[in-house]
């Protein structure tokens, strides 16, 4: 029986992580579970789940901490961000998955690698950050990392039993997101509720935004320089509309692999869970008669500049991923509170890197500041408080 440590568990991902350990309740047992503000929707969950311990990072008001404890006198409630980096350190778990999103998902991370405790991560803002650090420390833990973004899994999949040297490259295909087909110049002003119509994926706020503007696919470049240990001009990106190939690897002999399914979460989820088994599902089920073309073409990048200012900034590395990302998270809240309009997103992440002196390896507490620092100067700029 597999013990998970699940954080994040009231969003997307973690929603369909509980769908995963239902079906599969012989082999996963939920041992600790976090949200951040949801807490009513995570005590039903730990409820319905006999989860023992939860943490809510995002509520500091000590009455409403007490009511909270009140409702549910059965259950062990912790919180705050210092309470949940504990129990990582403290409680018994085999496999920890984080599902929380956006960089607020670092520091967990790292204290589940730092305890030596297997990490499934679809928290990829973790490696783009960090990767530098992270993953040498997986290295020397002796513990795996294992994917959840559905690109990653589907090249994690794609490469079992091949050495490294036998890849020539990989790609990483790409829906488009919600804007893919709006005419170009109607793109400045697109509405909130029109940039997060995602055509085939149900994702939470933040990484639907992130592929209406493809920010998200700079990302998972960077996360897949890291995962795989691939120089950048390895890694390429097709789109595909389709979201039925959820990514492709070619061998140096000219053969490429691809991984299909229906775009469901669940199956990468299970599979990071099931490593290296294969576990019978009936979660994901794909028609493969009845699903139409399978299309690819390149990514036509006058359509997501910010796509191309992420790649730039893959490539230098050190800070800039971190000032980038954190830029991008302040200028999403800024847009989803009706601050800024679309365009303005671009604008933002272009000003932020283009005033930031780089720093070649910095360490976790110079991204953390980093981090803070750049999100907290672009909400004040915009007279936007401290909402974390
Ligand atoms: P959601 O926004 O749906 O859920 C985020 C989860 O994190 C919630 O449980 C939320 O709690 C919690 N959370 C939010 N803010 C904080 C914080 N500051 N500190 C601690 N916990 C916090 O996100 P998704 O599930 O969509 O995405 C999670 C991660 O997975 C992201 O990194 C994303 O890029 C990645 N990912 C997501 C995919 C998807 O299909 N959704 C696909 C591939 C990758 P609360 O509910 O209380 O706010
Ligand atoms: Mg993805």
């Amino acid at each position: 029986m597999v013990k998970l440590a699940l954080l994040g568990a009231t969003g997307s991902v973690g929603s369909s992580t509980i769908e995963v350990v239902k079906e599969q309740n012989e082999h996963f047992v939920i041992t600790l579970a976090s949200a951040h503000r949801n807490w009513y929707n995570l005590c039903q969950i730990a409820g319905e789940l006999s989860i023992p311990k939860v943490v809510l990072t995002g509520i500091e008001d000590t009455a409403q901490q007490a009511f909270i404890r009140n409702q549910y006198p059965n259950l062990k409630i912790y919180f705050g961000i210092n309470d949940l980096l504990n129990l990582l350190q403290e409680e018994d778990y085999n496999l920890a998955l984080n599902a929380i999103s956006g960089s607020a998902g670092l520091r967990s991370s790292f204290a589940i690698v730092q305890r030596g405790k297997n990490l499934a991560l679809a928290n990829k803002e973790s490696l783009v950050m960090a990767g530098h650090l992270l993953m040498p420390l997986i290295k020397s833990q002796g513990i795996k990392i294992l994917p959840v973004d559905s690109e990653h899994s589907a090249i994690f999949q794609l490469l079992e039993g091949h050495p490294h040297k036998e890849i020539r490259k990989i790609y990483i295909t790409a829906s488009g997101g919600a804007l893919r087909d709006v005419p170009l110049d109607e793109l400045e002003n697109i509405t909130l509720e029109r940039a997060l119509q995602h055509p085939n994926w149900s994702m939470g706020t933040k990484v639907t935004l992130d592929s209406a503007t493809m920010f998200n696919k700079a990302l998972e470049v960077m996360e897949a320089h890291w995962l795989f240990d691939l120089d950048f001009e390895q890694i390429d990106c097709v789109l595909q509309p389709q979201s039925v190939v959820h990514s492709l690897v070619e061998f140096i002999d000219g053969a490429i692999f691809a991984q299909l399914s229906q775009p469901d979460m669940k199956l990468p989820i299970l599979y990071a869970l099931s490593y290296p088994e294969r576990l019978p599902s009936k979660l994901v089920q794909t028609d493969l008669k009845h699903l139409g073309n399978l299309e690819f073409s390149p990514i036509p990048t006058e359509r997501y500049p910010l796509f191309i200012l992420g790649l730039q900034v893959a490539y230098a590395g050190g800070i800039l991923p971190t000032v980038l990302n954190s830029a991008n998270e302040a200028a999403l809240r800024l847009f989803q509170a009706g601050k800024i309009r679309y365009a303005d997103i671009y604008k933002i992440c272009q000003e932020a890197v283009q005033n930031c002196i780089n720093e070649p390896e910095p360490s976790l507490e110079q991204i953390l500041t980093v981090n803070e620092q750049v999100c907290q100067r672009i909400l004040r700029q915009y007279n936007f408080g401290d909402i974390q």
